[in-house]
Order: C-alpha cells, then sequence, then structure tokens
C-alpha cells in the first residue's frame, strides 16, 4: 500500500528562458508508503525540493506522473490537494499580518468551514503541537521564536487532517536543541495520527532519527538519479 507514487518523473527548467537546462530530476521512480516517513537526502541541488515540488504541483513535472492515493495529482483539484497534502517548509512562511489562530486556519478557510469547526479545529491544533492557544492564538509570526512558528507551520499543514505530509527542511532554521525537540515531537504526533510523510533533508542525523526509509538522490554533472529506496533505517 502507497500513498505517493512517482512514476518516470523527470523536470527540466528552462534555462534562460531559451532551450533547455540539466534536468533537475531525472526519471525518478519512487513509491512513498503508506503512513511511513520517507526521508529524502542528497547534497544540495540534487532535486529534492523540486521533487516534492512536483508532489503538490507547485511544479510541473516535464514527463511522467505523480500519483497520490491512486489519483493523477494533474486530475486532482487545488484546493483538494492542499486538503489531501500539507506542505511545510523551512521558515514556514507564515502569513505575517495573520494571527497564529488565522494562519492555522487557513485551508480550513479556503474549504468554507463554519466558525465553529474551525476555532475548535485551530485550538486542538495548537494543543498538539505544544502551543496553549489562550498564549497563542492571537500572537503574530513576529511574536513567536523560530521553533514556535514551525510548530505554528506544522499545525497549520495539519488542519485539515491530510494523508500526506510533504516536508522540507522542515527544523533547518532551527538551533540544534530546539531541533531535537521537535523531531521528536513531530515523530509522536506522526505516529498517533498515522500520517505519511515526505521529508527533505540534508542533516544526515535528522535523516537517520526520523526516516522509516531513506532514499538517496545522488547528484551528477547533469544527471540525477534516485537510486531506488534504499535500506530501511530503524528508529
Ligand atoms: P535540492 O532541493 O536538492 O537542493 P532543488 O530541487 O532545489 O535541489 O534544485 C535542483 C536543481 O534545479 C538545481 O540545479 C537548481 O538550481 C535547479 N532549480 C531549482 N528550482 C529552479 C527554478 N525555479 N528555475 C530554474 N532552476 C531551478
Ligand atoms: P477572522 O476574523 O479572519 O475570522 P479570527 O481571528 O476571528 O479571524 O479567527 C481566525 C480563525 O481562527 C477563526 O476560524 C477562529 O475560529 C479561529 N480562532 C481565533 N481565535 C482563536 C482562539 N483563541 N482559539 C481557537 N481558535 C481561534
Amino acid at each position: 500500500e502507497w500513498a505517493i507514487r512517482f512514476d518516470g518523473v523527470s523536470k527540466t527548467y528552462p534555462a534562460g528562458g531559451a532551450g533547455t537546462g540539466p534536468a533537475a530530476v531525472h526519471d525518478l521512480d519512487l513509491d512513498v508508503r503508506a503512513h511511513e516517513v520517507l526521508v529524502l537526502v542528497g547534497p544540495s541541488g540534487c532535486g529534492k525540493s523540486t521533487t516534492l515540488r512536483m508532489a503538490n504541483r507547485l511544479v510541473e513535472p516535464s514527463a511522467g506522473r505523480i500519483l497520490l492515493e491512486g489519483d493523477d495529482v494533474t486530475r486532482v483539484d487545488p484546493v483538494q490537494l492542499r486538503r489531501r497534502m500539507g506542505y511545510v517548509i523551512q521558515n514556514v512562511g507564515l502569513f505575517p499580518h495573520r494571527t497564529v489562530a488565522q494562519n492555522v486556519a487557513t485551508i480550513p478557510k479556503l474549504l468554507g468551514w463554519d466558525r465553529k469547526r474551525t476555532g475548535e479545529r485551530v485550538e486542538q491544533l495548537l494543543e498538539l503541537v505544544g502551543l496553549a492557544p489562550e498564549r497563542y492564538a492571537k500572537r503574530y509570526p513576529h511574536e513567536l521564536s523560530g521553533g514556535e512558528r514551525q510548530r505554528v507551520g506544522v499545525a497549520r499543514a495539519l488542519a485539515t487532517d491530510p494523508p500526506v505530509l510533504l516536508m522540507d527542511e522542515p527544523f533547518g532554521a532551527v538551533d540544534p536543541v530546539g531541533r531535537r525537540r521537535l523531531q521528536n515531537e513531530f515523530s509522536r504526533i506522526q505516529r498517533e495520527l498515522g500520517t505519511t510523510v515526505m521529508l527533505v533533508t540534508h542533516d544526515i542525523d535528522e535523516a537517520v532519527r526520523m526516516a522509516d526509509r531513506v532514499a538517496v538522490l545522488s547528484s551528477g554533472a547533469t544527471i540525477e538519479q534516485l537510486a531506488s529506496p534504499l535500506e530501511v533505517v530503524a528508529r
């Protein structure tokens, strides 16, 4: 049983407006199993972010297809795609002029949830990520520490209880001690919810700590080829 399948996926970014550049991702076949944490590692520039961003259609593949629970992602309505696949990035990208609660409520609002349902969900999520709602709901992002912002990012991404979470260097901007704590807490949350996670990192320690499986995206001069999922790395 798998949650995401990359089937012969390639991405070539246009080079300077004319012609084609080298492939950022080349003929990638990869299955992410339901409920697992698959960590994608590899040197900078090897195509990790591109791979994630093709899954949620921030980047369109040049070739191949990507299936989310059997559905070709190009055929899924964009708002439904957001509902089914959360996305967490380094430095979060919180909306600076919206409170913590409003940030977490972003996708529920897009989906037209009513106030009561949204409010309850926001409260539940803030509790889940360890931010007491009465202390944090009304704050603005600049009133939070880096680690707290990252927690809000996780809460926002989990708002619709998505089966899949894409995480791109999610704890990269957090100090080492805070990072360790976030990793542990996130692992607990992930197990509790059974979320399928595809996580990109260049931090090998993070990969070993968090992964059920590790896939290595290797960097060549031009062509990057994903070795099929490598060994199971025990938690
Ligand atoms: P990683 O996440 O492993 O660091 P990326 O997926 O960000 O790698 O980038 C892979 C390659 O694609 C790099 O050579 C990068 O410069 C290039 N690239 C990434 N995004 C773009 C873009 N929007 N336009 C052109 N080239 C890009
Ligand atoms: P808006 O006026 O844009 O709805 P609000 O600040 O009232 O902004 O709230 C945004 C969302 O966050 C709402 O759906 C609301 O239910 C929820 N929310 C606001 N404050 C809290 C809080 N203290 N605890 C839980 N949820 C809250």
